[in-house]
């Protein structure tokens, strides 16, 4: 797995914006698969983050959210795609074509939901509306 796969949502997306309003200042090729770099973030001093491809995991950034932990930060994201460009567009296409699908689903599904509740009658509608709240209910006993 890759880092940017294994980084959250949030981190992916503020990684991107930071990527592209060129938070990240200097990088250097440390070893093999392995890069240093200084990310501007929110306080004056930038944050020293390294990133391993290899190894994502063993990836550091000294911001409050990722030190001493393995998790990929903003940071973290914002230096990779800084280093490898290509992958910045081809991800952010992915996102974006992911999204725009998932948009339409919601819109089908709106549709279909909509169709039914309109093909009830009123008798029915109280009846669905009935099953819905016991489930509801049940299901706030039960978990
Ligand atoms: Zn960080």
């Amino acid at each position: 797995m890759g880092l940017i796969d294994i980084a959250s949502n949030n981190s992916f997306w503020r990684g991107l914006d930071y990527y592209e309003s060129g938070y990240v200042e200097t990088y250097i090729k440390n070893a093999d698969n392995q890069y240093k770099g200084q990310v501007r973030g929110s306080r004056s001093e930038p944050y020293e983050v390294t990133i391993d491809i290899e190894h994502p995991k063993k990836s550091t950034c000294n911001c409050p959210h990722a030190e001493g932990m393995r998790r990929i930060c903003k940071h973290k994201v914002a230096l990779y795609f800084t280093i490898f460009p290509d992958e910045a567009n081809r991800a952010k296409k992915e996102a974006e074509e992911y999204e725009a699908a998932e948009e339409l689903r919601q819109e089908e599904l709106y549709g279909d939901i909509e169709r039914y509740v309109n093909s009830l009658s009123v008798d029915q509608l109280r009846e669905e509306l009935i099953i819905r709240l016991l489930e509801e209910e049940d299901a706030d006993h039960w978990w």
